[in-house]
């Protein structure tokens, strides 16, 4: 049973469901019909819901402040695909397993992986002491290691056999290629406005006419200043550079990718290193301290890898960082309600005294999702969706899938919310806060 504020309201609207209704037509200044669904922020989390919904029939309109989809944090040229895992099992390796598993299948199955250059090449996590066996990864040792890397790893490692890289900058526009999505770009969300009937809100944007929407789900990083309450939401921009070296040899000495405090993605000619990770820096210039810095992590990681200096390339960006490193996925919570109705819980009255948890009619967010977004934006957004039509569709076996009983069941964002529920830190808060 789910604690009271983790059950969220349902959604029942049939206009959803409605591939006719209006979307180009509404855009007018004096629109007097809504958009059903509006999605804001292009780069993976807002690109993958538009696709997810838009193959379940869904018309959506994405928005995008750019004149391109994913020039923030998706905007790199390459980033890993592998499962983040821990030493113990946890509710959070799960999540992200599933999340994995999930990316491969929708990759396969949306005939993405050549758009976006997925390269299955496996990846080693460099490990200084012993996991335990699982399903997900196989133990190697130091030499094995190096023999499935074809140049020394100096440590023993985990093996994820079908994961590798991918362009998340080529993924993002392959998945926006759907006749049901309609792109919007130069289009800066400034604000939002209710309505009087509740039943739908007007989106304010920069330069451009508003729009009247039922239901809109915000996949902005970690821009979401103009969400009311954010400051319950704890999201940290944290800057973050990738950097090319060319090989010093024309072909490539290393097989796949490695990954310890840094990482090595392998090209035919040359390796991505990343990522710096800086909470102290917003901006997004490609600076030579972050090269060094990219560089003096490779040396460390991979010492025999014969590089040319400097780098040739770099590119940086903000990832939207939440405490616990879990992504926020959810109805938006009506925060100063929430505080109402939960003020008490730290005196351990019984949970029927509770009302589930208030949220913001028809306002929705996916973010937060970090460093690990390449991997968990499309559960996420399948989880939503999911949510959004009052669906629960299970991955069947069929698939070749090969996840864990206790995480195959678990498909509704219900389900989720105790990991992902964007109200967690103030029931956290709440369950602490002295009298
Ligand atoms: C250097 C670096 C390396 C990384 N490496 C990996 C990796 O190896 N593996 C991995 O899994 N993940 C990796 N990540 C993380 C991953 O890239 C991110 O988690 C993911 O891209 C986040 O996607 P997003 O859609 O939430 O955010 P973004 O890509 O930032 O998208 C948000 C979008 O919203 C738009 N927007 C913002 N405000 C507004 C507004 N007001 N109106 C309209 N539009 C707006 C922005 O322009 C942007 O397009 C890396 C990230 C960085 C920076």
């Amino acid at each position: 049973m789910h604690k009271p504020w983790d059950q969220f309201p349902t959604v029942q609207d049939p206009l959803l469901r409605n591939k006719s209704a209006p979307h180009r037509d509404v855009l007018s200044a004096q629109q007097t019909t809504a958009v059903p669904l509006s999605i804001v922020g292009a780069g993976l989390a807002g690109c993958w819901l538009a696709r997810i919904l838009a193959e379940k029939g869904v018309r959506v309109c994405l928005y995008e402040k750019n004149k391109q989809v994913a020039l923030e944090a998706s905007g790199n040229p390459a980033g890993i695909v592998k499962p983040f895992v821990t030493r113990s099992p946890s509710s959070g390796m799960a999540f992200h397993c599933l999340a994995h598993e999930f990316l491969l299948d929708r990759l396969a199955k949306f005939d993405l992986e050549s758009a976006c250059g997925f390269r299955r090449c496996g990846v080693l996590q460099l490990v200084h002491s012993k996991y335990p066996h699982s399903q997900y990864y196989s133990c190697l040792t130091e030499e094995a290691s190096t023999r499935f890397a074809g140049i020394s790893t100096n440590s023993s490692s985990l093996l994820f056999e079908n994961g590798g890289w991918l362009n998340p900058n080529a993924l993002c526009n392959a998945l926006v290629q759907h006749p049901l999505i309609t792109l919007q770009i130069g289009f800066e969300l400034t604000g939002i406005e209710g309505s009087s009937d509740e039943k739908n809100h007007r989106l304010l944007f920069a330069d451009k006419d508003s729009v009247c929407s039922y239901h809109t789900v915000f996949t902005v990083g970690s821009a979401i200043q103009f969400l009311p309450g954010i400051e319950n939401i704890p999201l940290t921009p944290a800057r973050g550079q990738l950097s090319y070296f060319e090989f010093k040899d024309s072909s490539n000495p290393l097989n796949c990718v490695v990954n310890g405090k840094h990482y090595a993605i392998p090209t035919e000619e040359g390796v991505y290193v990343g990522a710096t990770f800086d909470r102290e820096h917003t901006h997004t210039d490609v600076t030579e301290q972050d090269h060094l810095s990219n560089l003096n992590g490779l040396k460390h990681l991979l010492p025999d890898l014969k590089i040319r200096e400097p780098a040739v390339k770099g590119y940086a960006a903000l990832r939207a960082t939440t405490p616990d490193r879990l992504p926020l996925l959810g109805p938006v919570p009506d925060f100063t309600l929430a505080r109402e109705i939960y003020g008490d819980i730290r005196h351990g009255r019984s949970l029927d005294n509770y009302a589930p948890l208030p949220c913001q009619n028809g306002l929705y967010m996916l973010g937060g999702l970090g460093s690990r977004g390449i991997v968990t934006a499309p559960l996420c957004a399948h989880l939503l969706s999911n949510y959004l039509l009052g669906t629960i569709e299970e991955i069947p076996d069929s698939d070749g899938l090969n996840l864990g009983k206790a995480t195959r069941e678990n498909f509704g964002l219900n389900d989720w919310a105790p990991l992902l529920n964007p109200a967690r830190f103030l029931i956290r808060q709440l369950k602490r806060s002295q009298p």
